[in-house]
């Protein structure tokens, strides 16, 4: 006799089906503020606005190109795509990174692919379909118009790429192959084998240099950018630290375009790459710009479990193994401990295909690390135990390897199993592989019109550091394509009709807003290395991304985000009174660097946390225990909760001043403005994968 589950996935039967009756469990936390809404999307129908937009778009002639200037912040596909495009345009562009090359972006990272509505495979697919699949996947709370574009422009950015001599993969016959990502039963995605970022990457980083050696892009690796200048109301330009001499830089420009990244490093492990941070993101919201859904992160599936306290990274298995693997666990929690190989067909549970039959391993990244961790604690989950319990569920290539050969799998997955083995010791093509879930993704982050500029003028925002076209759950796949959409063809037209003003007045180096937002950098600098504490910068990002991983990461409840809320601001204040950062300011200095985003961190986590809170209904990647269907899947409550939360911050944008405290109280209760979203093209159904 087995001790299997019924097919209920609810970690805790103790919760029920919430009502949809009005409760702010957030209620003194923040101050409800003024609605906000895109003013930029046209009417019309859907499959128009785009075209509509861009022919509105006033028009900067060539000339006045070369008289205008914009800084971009970060060289990922987003940054790179849009300072390519732009420099190409013919303005003038100072493009930044911390790392020491612009194609050491995270977004190289990127493993499995990259979706586009090309339908090559002829199995149903359009640009319609890649629209109402991101929306659903989306759990519904996605900007309509944002989405349709997106899915619009996905076409063009495969030629795109393919001209810029980006290596796809091909079918025997010449086309470009596809494979399914979640959540989807198309096969959309383009990609190279495992390393699709790195190529996409390559191919954005060349036009980004062909721009250099045009002379209208101006590169700045190895600066950090510490501060937004703000002046009369507009982005004017950043204050920005040299890492390697320290040096404090002020840039100017015309307009300021963030493609920053995403912060899901807040959780301290995640497969981001270690250098992924907020302070870009969270400099511009103490500054004025809105911080939207910033508790929607996604934690992917297929990641290689946690092994021990000490870890510090945590590193993907791309999702388009959930293609041909099968994912499982030992129905008899008496195998858990057993070798894989010798629990027999019968005595496995192919969880995910017995509850979803319709999707099967492809449902989105949300319902399956759910599911996954439903298993793992119900005693069911395999590997070594971490803290007492067994966190790892199998993914299986063993049918796979006997329909179609090993060297089929090689040639699709080789470099992801090669780098499974390095890292794990055990050999994927022998025994199956053991994954659990992980952060991967933040789908929140500034707020943005349907012209990707933020709440506060002049400042654009792309890619991961914009709260996005996903929602409440990205599908797999479609972070590229977001990325190089917004870079390549969306801000190119959008940012012209705000160019379009000029010529600006001209801002001096010594104007009062540029000497204090230099100022402000100083002293957060000097603070830092003057508070001579006990404790290292990494032992209060390990013990914050603790509180975010037990607290608001798979399962959210009201007690659990109040607990981590108190936790995060006595960890905050301790942070600033305690911490020690070693080393001077005017070198190379990790330490320092750290500091500061960890500071950042330490703030945004509570926001996230508010946001969570508020939210008291499941959706997408955001699961309240509070809202669950009877079978345990996530309970939307679209009557009170279909909106943007857009956070506007009210403490000082410089903290600062006399004693410890007073770096770390400077928050003030946000202000939220809610987007109301609303479907005309799409009708707004409870999702079912079944
Ligand atoms: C392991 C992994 C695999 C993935 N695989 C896929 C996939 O197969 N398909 C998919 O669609 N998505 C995938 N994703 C998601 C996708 O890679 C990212 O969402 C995307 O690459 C983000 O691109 P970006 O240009 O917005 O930011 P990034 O690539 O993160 O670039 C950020 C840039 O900003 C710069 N920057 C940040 N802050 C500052 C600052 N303060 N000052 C100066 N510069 C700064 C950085 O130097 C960097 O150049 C994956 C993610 C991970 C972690």
């Amino acid at each position: 006799m087995t001790d299997m589950p019924d097919t209920t996935l609810t970690s805790d039967p103790s919760y029920h089906v919430d009502s949809a009756e009005e409760s702010d469990d957030a209620a003194g936390y923040y101050v409800p503020g003024a609605p906000i809404a895109d003013t930029k999307a046209p009417g019309g129908p859907i499959d128009e606005q785009w075209d509509a937009r861009k022919f509105e778009a006033r028009m900067v002639s060539p000339t006045n190109r070369r008289k205008l200037s914009v800084i971009i912040i970060g060289t990922g596909l987003a940054g790179a795509s849009a300072g390519a495009t732009l420099g190409e345009a013919g303005y003038h562009v100072k493009s930044f990174c911390y790392q020491d090359s612009p194609r050491r972006a995270h977004s190289i990272a990127a493993q499995g692919g990259i979706n586009a509505a090309k339908n090559y495979k002829e199995d149903g697919d359009s640009v319609h379909r890649l629209f109402y699949d991101t929306v659903k996947g989306g759990d519904y709370r996605s900007r309509e118009s944002n989405v349709y574009r997106l899915a619009d422009v996905s076409t063009n950015i495969i030629d795109q790429c393919v001209a810029q001599g980006v290596p796809f993969a091909r079918e025997y016959g010449g086309l470009l192959d596809n494979r399914s990502f979640g959540g989807v039963q198309v096969s959309r995605t383009f990609y190279a084998r495992g390393q699709t970022g790195q190529q996409l990457l390559i191919g954005a980083y060349q036009a980004l240099e062909r721009q250099v050696r045009a002379g209208t892009v101006t590169t700045y690796t190895r600066h950090e950018m510490l501060e937004l200048v703000v002046v009369d109301g507009r982005a004017r330009g950043i204050i920005a630290r040299d890492m390697v001499t320290g040096a404090i830089e002020t840039h100017l420009a015309d307009v300021v375009v963030l493609a920053s990244g995403g912060y899901g490093n807040v959780y301290y492990l995640s497969t981001n790459a270690m250098g992924s941070n907020v302070t870009a993101s969270w400099r511009a919201h103490r500054k004025g710009a809105y911080m939207a859904n910033p508790c929607y992160t996604q934690i992917h599936p297929t990641c290689i479990p946690v092994s021990g306290a000490h870890q510090s990274k945590l590193t993907l298995m791309s999702e388009s193994l959930r293609n041909d693997g099968r994912i499982w666990v030992p129905k008899d929690k008496a195998d858990c401990t057993k070798d894989p190989r010798d629990i027999p067909e019968a005595d496995r549970d192919y969880y995910l295909e017995r509850i979803y039959p319709s999707f099967g391993n492809l449902v989105p990244r949300d319902i399956a690390s759910r599911a996954a961790k439903y298993q793992c604690d119900d005693g069911r989950g395999v590997g070594p135990e971490v803290d007492g319990v067994r966190r790892g569920v199998y993914l299986d290539f063993a049918d796979a390897i006997a329909r179609l050969g090993r060297d089929a799998i090689e040639e699709k997955y080789g470099n992801l199993f090669d780098m499974y083995a390095r890292i794990t010791g055990e050999n994927p093509y022998e025994v199956p592989m053991r994954i659990y879930p992980a952060v991967h993704y933040v789908m929140g982050g500034l707020w943005v019109d349907y012209d990707l500029q933020s709440s506060l003028p002049g400042l654009f925002v792309t890619g991961e550091a914009n709260f996005s076209d996903h929602g409440a759950n990205r599908l797999g796949a479609s972070a590229l394509m977001q990325g190089l959409a917004d870079g390549y063809f969306v801000l190119p037209h959008t940012i012209r009709d705000y160019l379009a003003d000029g010529p600006f007045d001209t801002v001096e180096e010594d104007h009062p807003a540029v000497l204090e937002a230099r100022a402000a950098v100083q002293e957060r600098i000097e603070h830092f290395l003057t508070v001579n504490g006990t404790r290292s910068v990494d032992s209060y990002h390990r013990e914050l991304g603790n509180i975010m991983w037990e607290y608001c990461g798979m399962e959210r409840s009201e007690d659990g985000l109040k607990k981590a809320i108190d936790l995060i601001r006595t960890l905050r204040d301790d942070f600033h009174r305690n911490v020690k950062v070693l080393g001077s300011a005017d070198s190379l200095n990790q330490s320092l660097e750290k500091a500061g985003r960890v500071a950042d961190f330490l703030e945004l986590g509570e926001l996230m946390c508010i946001d969570a809170l508020n939210r008291r209904e499941s959706c997408g990647c955001h699961f309240r225990a509070e809202s669950q269907t009877e079978d345990g899947e996530a309970l939307r409550h679209d009557d009170l909760y279909a909106y943007v939360a857009a956070w506007e911050f009210t403490g000082s944008p410089n903290p600062g001043g006399t004693g410890a405290s007073a770096w770390a109280d400077q928050m003030g209760a946000p202000v939220l403005h809610k987007e109301e979203l609303t479907y005309s093209a799409i009708e707004m159904k409870q999702r079912s994968y079944k």
